[in-house]
């Protein structure tokens, strides 16, 4: 048997409801505050990721699935959505447009990861980005979008830390003291530190070895180094934070894994799982550094698998149900047959979910079958029922039966009461 490939999962029948369920709730909330959906290619040329992801990172030196095409040229699996969809912003002329542009996205991601709990090589990513404004109020209403998904899904036990990572310019001066800092050590840093530390050496900061980590603790913080209007903006950021009431950490490490992100970072980490399970920040310098205009922007991205692992962890007294089939239709005998064929057909047309026999079982089965699936009503359909054009209808919860007449809109007024 050819099984699926390693990091990827199926996303069955069974649970595709919690997804939708979320996936709704997400997009309406997104909605209200003004985003609309941008799908852009699952893959894009590999030098998009490459100066937009950042070539030092772990995502384009470690993760990426890249291959050549028949046509030689080099393509990447999108690891993640913003560099994409600001490709898409520059490409189609976006900026021209009434700022701010509000665009969300809910695509699959392709990292080659170490495999582990809540880690796949095919997972799946909500995100939003907002183009077009350098306001610290635009920080702070994507973190209040951010805020509210797990509140409207019940989740509890998220903590929202933030952090700021500056500039250039505050970067500039920020990475010689790293650097100072770093350079006592270098030589028992893991090898991909080591090729970091000329060329980026804020990365370092950001490896998930054991000895790096420890290497790393009592590193300067760019908090420290902030420039005056970075501080500010953070200051701000913080300030409207408390006064519209979200609570906030400061976490001075967080650096991201991303290269392109400036000023305003920060992460939805789930306490109990131990992982992140929203992350996003400000990328002020990504439209132009891909070639576009100066445009400030920034976003978040969450991953599904993680959301829908919690939610349902945390909702399992009231996760949302399935929806059932509101009606099976039984029927005995070829005549039943092609009218119960008739009934359904002008019932799906009007919306309601109606099923029927279609693998030729005996009425016993049929009923057995409308059982299982949990069909709220059955109407049953022979001979006799046809020559009087009425049949019962039986209630499966309570058992009770009603004979009602066997036109449309009959049927439909006593299943939907
Ligand atoms: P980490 O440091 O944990 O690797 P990251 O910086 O790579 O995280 P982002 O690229 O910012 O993470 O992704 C945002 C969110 O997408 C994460 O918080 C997580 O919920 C989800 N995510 C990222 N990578 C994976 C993956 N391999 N499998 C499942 N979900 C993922
Ligand atoms: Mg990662």
């Amino acid at each position: 048997m050819i099984q699926k490939p390693k990091g990827t999962r199926d996303i069955l029948p069974e649970e595709i409801y919690k997804w939708q369920y979320i996936e709704k709730k997400i997009q309406e909330l997104f909605k209200n505050y003004g985003y609309k959906e941008i799908r852009v290619p699952v893959f894009e040329n590999t030098e998009l990721f490459q100066r937009g992801v950042g070539d030092t990172t772990d995502v384009v030196q470690k993760e990426m699935y890249t291959f050549d095409d028949k046509g030689g040229r080099s393509i990447t699996l999108r690891p993640e959505g913003t560099a994409g969809v600001v490709r898409a912003y520059i490409e189609n002329g976006m900026a021209s447009k009434q700022s701010p542009i509000k665009m969300f996205y809910n695509m699959a991601m392709y990292r080659y990861e170490n495999v582990q709990k809540g880690r796949l090589r095919e997972f799946h990513q909500i995100g939003a980005e907002v183009f077009g404004t350098a306001s610290y109020m635009a920080d702070v209403e994507s973190i209040t979008m951010a805020n509210e998904i797990f509140k409207i899904l019940n989740i509890p036990n998220v903590e929202l830390t933030i952090n700021s990572i500056g500039c250039p310019t505050c970067r500039a001066e920020y990475q010689k003291v790293l650097k100072k800092f770093l350079e006592k050590n270098i030589d028992k840093y893991c090898y991909t530190c080591q090729t970091r530390f000329e060329k980026n050496p804020m990365r370092i900061l950001d490896c998930k070895e054991e000895k790096c980590k420890e290497l790393n603790m009592g590193a300067p913080i760019i908090l420290d180094y902030l420039c005056d209007e970075c501080k500010n903006h953070f200051e701000n950021v913080k300030k409207l934070l408390t006064e519209i009431g979200i609570d906030y950490k400061i976490d001075p490490g967080i650096v991201r894994g991303l290269d392109y992100y400036t000023k305003t970072v920060f992460e939805f980490i789930s306490k109990e799982e131990g992982y992140t399970v929203l992350a996003g920040g400000r990328y002020d310098g990504l439209v132009e550094e891909l070639g576009g205009k100066q445009t400030p922007a920034l976003g978040f991205a969450l991953g599904m698998e993680r959301i829908v692992e919690i939610y349902e962890k945390y909702n399992k007294e009231n996760l949302v149900k399935e929806e059932n089939p509101k009606l099976y239709i039984a029927g005995i005998g070829e005549k039943a047959n092609t009218l119960a064929t008739i009934l359904v057909k002008k019932l799906r047309e009007n919306g309601v979910n109606v099923q029927k026999d279609i693998v030729e079982r005996s009425i016993k089965a049929q009923f057995k079958y409308a059982d299982k699936i949990g069909a709220k009503y059955v109407l049953t359909i022979g001979e006799d029922e046809i020559n009087n054009n009425k049949a019962k209808l039986k209630n499966m919860e309570t058992g009770e039966e009603t004979e009602i007449e066997l036109d449309v809109e009959n049927i439909q007024k006593h299943i939907e009461i």
